[in-house]
């Protein structure tokens, strides 16, 4: 089967792998000169940082899907995150999350009495809701009506509460309003509101602490080395600087798909780009229209010296995080006092700068929309974040920065990411689960499609997932259209001997 994959994202890669090693024959295309997509380094000289994903989540999803593709994983260093991070609040508090339960149940009983059993109760509830969850949600897809209209699913959903939102389902557990926050924020993470956000995703928050948090050694995204090695290994070709411009159709399969003026015949396609946007490569029109999920602007910078007082992942909160996340979902305005999250990676990894340098990188969520002028909205954004850390413990840090990028939405779209948004369509209910687009989204159905846009969702390795899941539906159809093949060669038997 020749199969061409239409970018070179985590998902695209990991399908391509997965493929190849089932000896089929594959080719990725990538529109850019370099692979990985969101999985990416900014780099300034002697320094670099990851451009996208920071957080290393689901390692044993990670770990063993990566072994299944072909990558040795003992070339890889994870470095285990713990305290997972703080977050601080507005006040001057700061919260910190650990992998050790009995730890955060110490914390919870100091800093917010009354809730510890509470916390108790969340992680014991959220712990049946993942064995549940994960074989219904991650590990299955939707491709027809009935895997999802029947007793069993509909019972899976009533059990995980999906009628509930994040926030909602949190005050059953936590009285305080910044535990709520605290165990609720992670939405941001795929882009999704905490207050419309269905509960399902409070499996998130279970999840740091139950699973833990890592870092790669290097960096995210120097997990693409070891992906490009295992490709090069088991003969996946990756032609970059490669845009697919339309995959063209006939008799309800893809049969090519055209680069410039080239007409590649393939058997099968997988697409990678953001669905809604790469969609466009089948069908012009008549397309659903998606919500998508919420922008950010980034900062990246190198400083002078380090600030190793401060732990790898930390989440500066504001006055009114509701209000914050009002103005970021609903009223579609740059928030005033925004909410930020920071990396400081070269606490544990002295590989990223100079010696006696360091890297820092922001991400304050924003709303994604046209109407906004970015270059005054990062600016803005900026002055004021670097004025709270300087007022919170990031000592001089103006004077110490040696330089700084920045990222703001309207980079993503001009990428590709649909309306701007960093992490696909947004993880809302009717965009989630059954609702979101499967695998196989099209009536062709050599049509495949893995990436943050495509059920089971956003994030490194639910989106690794996803290209399992590509497998699953590749192998069944490769059967059918064998059955196919072997049906009409006994027709043309038949037909021969009358
Ligand atoms: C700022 C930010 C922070 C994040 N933080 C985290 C985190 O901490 N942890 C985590 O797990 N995840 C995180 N994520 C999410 C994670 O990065 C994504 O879910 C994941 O990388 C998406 O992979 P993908 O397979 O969808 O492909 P993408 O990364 O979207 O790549 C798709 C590729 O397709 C190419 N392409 C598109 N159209 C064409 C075409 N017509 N022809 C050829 N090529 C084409 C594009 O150029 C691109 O290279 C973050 C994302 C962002 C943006």
């Amino acid at each position: 089967m020749k199969t061409a994959v239409v970018g070179s994202g985590i998902g695209g890669l990991i399908s391509a792998l997965l493929l190849a090693k089932d000896g089929h024959d594959v080719t990725v295309y990538e529109k850019e000169p370099t692979i990985g997509g969101r999985l990416a380094f900014v780099q300034e000289g002697d320094y670099k940082i990851d451009k996208g994903p920071t957080i290393v989540l689901l390692p044993d999803m990670l770990m063993s899907i990566l072994t299944e593709a072909g990558i040795d994983t003992n070339e890889i260093e994870f470095v285990r995150c713990d305290p997972l991070y703080d977050v601080h609040f507005a006040d001057g508090q700061t919260y910190t999350k650990y992998a050790d339960i009995h730890k955060q149940y110490e914390e919870i009983k100091g800093k917010f009495p009354g809730d510890e059993d509470g916390f108790l109760q969340f992680m014991s509830d959220m712990d049946e809701r993942f064995t549940i969850g994960k074989p219904k949600f991650l590990e299955s897809s939707f491709l027809k009506k009935r895997d999802y209209l029947n007793t069993q699913t509909l019972g899976s959903l009533l059990k995980l509460k999906a009628y509930r939102n994040v926030m909602g389902n949190l005050k059953h557990y936590f009285h305080h309003g910044k535990l709520q926050t605290a165990y609720g924020l992670q939405t941001l993470y795929i882009g999704g509101n905490p207050y419309t956000t269905p509960a399902i995703y409070s499996l998130v928050s279970f999840s740091e602490h139950k699973h833990g948090i890592y870092y790669i050694k290097g960096g995210y995204a120097g997990l693409l080395d070891h992906v490009k090695e295992a490709c090069d290994l088991h003969g996946v070709t990756i032609r970059t600087s490669s845009p697919v411009l339309e995959i063209a159709t006939k008799g309800g399969k893809a049969t090519h798909i055209i680069l410039g003026d080239q007409r590649e015949p393939v058997d099968s396609v997988i697409i990678n780009g953001d669905f809604p946007t790469a969609s466009k490569l089948v069908r012009k029109e008549g397309l659903k229209p998606y919500k998508p999920s919420s922008g950010c602007v980034l900062l990246y910078m190198g400083v002078d010296g380090k600030y190793d007082d401060k732990e790898m992942h930390q989440f500066y909160l504001n006055d009114d995080f509701s209000g914050n996340m009002e103005d970021i979902f609903k009223n579609k305005r740059i928030p005033k006092e925004p909410s930020f999250y920071v990396f400081n990676p070269s606490k544990v990894d002295a590989s990223l700068a100079p010696e006696g340098k360091s890297v820092l990188y922001v991400l304050i969520p924003v709303p994604v929309s046209e109407r906004l002028d970015w270059k005054e909205a990062s600016e803005f954004l900026s002055n004021l974040v670097l004025d709270t850390m300087e007022e919170r413990g990031f000592e001089e840090l103006r004077k110490r920065i040696t330089w700084m990028k920045m990222r703001t939405p309207e980079e993503a779209m001009q990428e590709g990411l649909y309306s701007g948004g960093s992490f696909g369509i947004a993880p809302s209910l009717d965009q989630s689960g059954p609702f979101r687009p499967q695998v196989q989204p099209f009536t062709e159905k050599n049509i495949f499609a893995v990436g943050a846009s495509i059920h089971p969702g956003g994030g490194i390795p639910i989106v690794m997932q996803g290209a399992k899941l590509v497998a699953q539906a590749f192998k069944e159809h490769c059967k059918s259209e064998r059955k196919d093949v072997s049906l009409h060669e006994q027709d043309l038997g038949s037909i021969r001997s009358l």
